[in-house]
């Protein structure tokens, strides 16, 4: 836990957020500004600040509830998106690693 943090905070519970799957490990929560009709983020509940400071057993974990999230919102069959948005180039507002989980419409590439 991080006291600055914001995603440490909804992991505290002190933030509210829109929880759609947790394990031990990780949590996954409607994004507050939905850029898709599903647009859901999924975080390991310990802080690491970006993708390649994630261990490879949770990334996996992180990778196995973007999936399950994906079909329990019923967007797996048609298809969708996982985004690390990482560093200032990468677009990353939030210093919580999270895999953003987009999809139900067609989305288009390149990204902006
Ligand atoms: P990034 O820009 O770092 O890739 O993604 C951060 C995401 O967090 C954004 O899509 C933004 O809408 C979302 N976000 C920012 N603040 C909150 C919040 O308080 N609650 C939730 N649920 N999402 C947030």
């Amino acid at each position: 836990m991080t006291a600055d943090c914001l995603f440490c905070r909804i992991v505290a519970g002190s933030v509210p957020a829109r929880v759609v799957h947790q394990t031990d490990t990780v949590l996954a929560f409607h994004d507050i500004n939905p850029q898709a009709p599903t647009h859901v983020l999924v975080i390991p509940k310990e802080h690491h600040r970006e993708v390649g400071d994630l261990d490879p057993l949770t990334a996996g974990q992180v990778l196995q509830a973007a999936h399950h999230v994906a079909k329990a919102e019923g967007i797996a069959e048609d298809g969708y998106r996982l985004v690390f948005n990482t560093g200032r180039d990468g677009g990353q507002t939030v210093f919580h690693v999270h895999c953003h989980v987009l999809g139900g419409r067609r989305l288009t590439w390149p990204p902006g």
